[in-house]
């Protein structure tokens, strides 16, 4: 059997019922393979494909909070500290009652690979909790982030490990946990990022996730010879990647038609009203059932469906497996030109198989959502010379980290004999400089 298989096999043995964590150290080290296959010998020596499938530290806590009726509410906490052989452990949180360890761990995972390609010094971590926030209290977010953080400040800090946000955690939960971590702590230091500007937070963080995808999608398809502007664009989710995703996409003159939340869609042949979709997202936190009321011309439909409609490129920006092997095929059969994973692993392992059978682009989401993170190690950089950069420099140094990772898979893609297949240049890419450093650092 080889290394690889001999691994896989090990993890699913040794992680039982944790499927997207399986799902996703199949999917690495699948395509590791022509780099392993090279290797083997110097990699399994020193038990490479082992340590990384193996979080360094794993942390569940329970979290207990009231709510607002004086019931006593109790949820569980985690935070897996993935790898730390680049970099303090970085990555968010999330707040979702979906959250288990297999969804942490999964997350983790490819966190570590992602932030290697960023190329900027961050390891990979990821944590969270089944708290659902949908319907809260301001105050019962704040109840909630402050026990969350009695406890998790213990395995935190500017230089060990800095969590950020995720689904369910934005500005106003970063707040709350920068509060709380400074109240216990005593330190006022860059422990998060994702902070607000008024307290160590940098600009452009907002948009970076977003902002990234287009400008790795678009210089994709300038090296493939092509222009975004003109493109129509179907992008599922509404949330803080999506909006930023279609903000973009359409400053670079491309048509974004679809959006979506976890209750249905909106197709707006016209092209989405950023402005309608900012104020009932972000300033009401409604349903989008209200775009109706912005745009009459526009479709709600109920259920899934975004990937029906007929487009050039698909942005998957919600979660998880959104995107499966019927989506792919309704995407393939009206002739998709690319896929670009702006949330963590939104194709299923068969419909991105598909996508590459079919000559589709498909950029994976630790390339093309990287953006994010990477925006999150400027403010950490920020935070650590106690100055600001300005909307135009984070943004500029964004752009061209997004602009560096791509050649950077393409060129590790072009080195295996795999040109235009980005998931197996973005995992080597990803895995050399990690694989590199930890043989470095002897058997930690
Ligand atoms: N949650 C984001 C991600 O999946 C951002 C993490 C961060 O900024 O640390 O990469």
């Amino acid at each position: 059997m080889s290394y690889v298989d001999e691994v896989i096999e090990k993890t699913i043995l040794k992680n039982p019922n944790q499927p997207e964590f399986h799902q996703a150290v199949k999917e690495v080290l699948n395509s590791l393979r022509p780099v392993i296959d090279a290797h083997e010998e110097e990699y399994k020596r020193n038990a490479i494909l082992e340590r990384i499938t193996n979080p360094e530290r794993q942390i569940i806590f329970r979290v207990p909070w009231v709510d607002d009726k004086g019931q006593v509410q109790i949820n569980t906490g985690y935070r897996v500290q993935f790898s730390s052989a680049i970099g303090p452990y970085k990555g968010g949180l999330r707040l979702h009652p979906s959250v288990n360890l297999s969804i942490i761990k999964f997350l983790g995972f490819e966190q570590v690979f992602k932030n290697s390609l960023t190329g900027l010094p961050i390891g990979g971590g990821k944590g969270g909790s089944d708290f659902d926030p949908k319907g809260k209290s301001d105050r019962e977010i704040m109840a909630f982030c402050q026990s969350l953080m009695t406890e998790l400040y213990k395995y935190i800090g500017a230089d060990t490990d800095v969590p950020a946000g995720d689904i369910g955690v934005g500005a106003r939960e970063i707040g709350y946990l920068f509060g709380q971590y400074k109240r216990i702590h005593g330190t006022f230091e860059g422990v998060l990022t994702g902070k607000g500007l008024t307290y160590g937070g940098s600009l452009a963080r907002t948009e970076a996730t977003g902002y990234g995808l287009l400008y790795i999608v678009n210089e994709m398809l300038k090296n493939h010879g092509l222009l975004i502007a003109g493109k129509t664009i179907t992008v599922s989710g509404a949330g803080n990647v999506a909006i930023y995703a279609i903000e973009k996409a359409q400053q670079l003159g491309a048509k974004v038609v679809t959006c979506s939340d976890s209750n249905g869609w909106v197709y707006d042949p016209d092209g989405i009203d950023l402005k309608a979709l900012k104020e009932i997202k972000e300033v009401k936190r409604q349903r989008l059932t209200e775009y109706k009321n912005y745009r009459p011309a526009s479709e709600y439909h109920s259920g899934k469906g975004v990937w029906s409609i007929k487009c050039d490129i698909a942005l998957p920006c919600a979660t998880q497996n959104e995107l499966n092997l019927d989506d792919a095929k309704a995407l393939v059969a009206n002739g998709v030109y690319a896929v670009a994973e702006g949330a963590n692993m939104p194709t299923t392992a068969d419909a991105t198989e598909y996508l590459l059978a079919n000559k589709v682009i498909f950029l994976p989401g630790k390339a093309a959502n990287a953006g994010g993170v990477a925006t999150s190690a400027l403010e950490m950089s920020q935070n650590s010379e106690r100055l600001n950069r300005s909307f135009e420099e984070v943004d500029a140094k964004l752009k061209s980290i997004m602009e560096g990772i791509y050649h950077n898979i393409d060129k590790a893609a072009k080195k295996y004999g795999y040109e235009d297949n980005f998931v197996i240049g973005a995992n080597i890419a990803g895995f050399e400089k990690v694989a590199d450093a930890m043989i470095a650092q002897g058997v930690i």
